[in-house]
């Protein structure tokens, strides 16, 4: 299909090369029902952020009859892990895959480079900058850095409400901890 290859290569270049890498890895899996499948599980704590579009999901193998999943967290201390694991768990068993397991690594460190752009907009929709390691988070809505903290703790305890210079908008940010 003519269009649909041009599409791709006006579109790939715009991509941040972490995001464009976890894209064709997950274009050449050989599971992608699977991934559609879990298309469908959403971060616990961010509404409409898939756990592919945060970044989160990182592969799924399959040996025999097992459905092996490997998930990477956040940096944040949140205790959304096991809620995750257990999400993706019964989405794929409604789906009849019946084995499931969830491996949860930290290498390689999840980095907010790995959110989608659909993730990075529903992000600003929210209002919610991720986690970055200097704790020096940009905004959401504008991308400015010029911003300040306003208080520790935000709309839960693990997020910090800041504001921002340019726009004026606040936002939450998710604390690293
Ligand atoms: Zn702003």
């Amino acid at each position: 299909m003519v269009s649909e290859m041009i599409n791709t290569e006006l579109v790939i270049p715009t991509l941040n090369p972490i995001f464009a890498q976890r894209n064709s890895f997950r274009a050449m899996s050989d599971y992608p029902e699977l991934w559609e499948l879990l298309d469908s599980v959403y971060d616990p704590e961010l509404p409409g952020l898939t756990l592919w579009d945060l970044g989160v999901l990182q592969d799924i193998q399959v040996d025999e009859q097992q459905v092996l999943v490997i998930i990477t967290p956040t940096y944040s201390g949140c205790p959304a892990v096991d809620m995750m694991s257990q999400d993706v768990i019964t989405a794929l068993n409604a789906a009849n895959y019946d084995d499931v397991r969830v491996k949860v690594t930290l290498a390689p460190a999840w980095c907010t480079d790995m959110i989608s752009p659909a993730g990075k907009q529903q992000l600003a929709n929210l209002h919610i900058a991720p986690p970055n390691k200097d704790d020096d988070p940009d905004c959401p809505v504008c991308h400015s850095k010029n911003t300040q903290l306003l208080s520790q703790f935000g709309s839960t305890a693990c997020k910090a409400l800041y504001t921002c210079q340019d726009c004026l908008e606040t936002f939450d940010y998710f604390k690293t901890l």
